[in-house]
């Protein structure tokens, strides 16, 4: 897949992607009522289409787990045998004013960038309250070791 035609087939789904992470934010279940919504546009080889898959952040038992909704959105994109992740929309409120979108956490996208189909040139759109953010995991890597604090999203 081109870096063209990742572009093309996100702009067609955004909308509709974005929709998937609000609904999928609705059913978070986290610590302190923090809500996070997400969504994965991946393409599947076999089958030649793109499918939308949702994650919610979860309570997590013990404070190291991480159970991020964009972790789970690419974790049930990679289950159902998607063999790119073309894009992710996440939708959350920011927790610190350094953004103005909620950003993936550096353990989220350090952990993102290595799995097979995900890669840092995934497209990450980041929503909030109207405000729209379009980066890839590339970009928010950079961006984070160059002192632009992101934050997890299960705080
Ligand atoms: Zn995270």
């Amino acid at each position: 897949m081109t870096k063209n035609t990742q572009h093309v087939a996100f702009l067609q789904h955004k909308n509709e992607l974005l929709k998937e992470a609000q609904t999928a934010r609705e059913f978070a279940d986290s610590y302190r009522n923090y809500k996070v919504g997400a969504a994965a546009l991946a393409w599947n080889s076999k089958t030649k289409e793109y499918s939308i898959y949702r994650g919610c952040n979860l309570k997590p038992v013990n404070p190291g787990e991480k159970m991020c909704a964009e972790r789970i959105a690419v974790g049930a994109a990679k289950s159902y045998g998607s063999s790119k992740v073309v894009a992710l929309a996440i939708v959350g409120e920011p927790q610190d004013t350094t953004t103005l979108t909620l950003h993936p956490c550096i353990s989220c996208l350090e952990f993102l960038s290595t799995v097979k189909g995900c890669d840092e040139d995934t497209i990450v759109l980041t929503e909030w309250n109207g405000v729209e953010e379009v980066h890839t995991i590339k970009k928010l890597l950079h961006l984070h070791r160059n002192g632009i604090k992101t934050v997890c999203t299960i705080s």
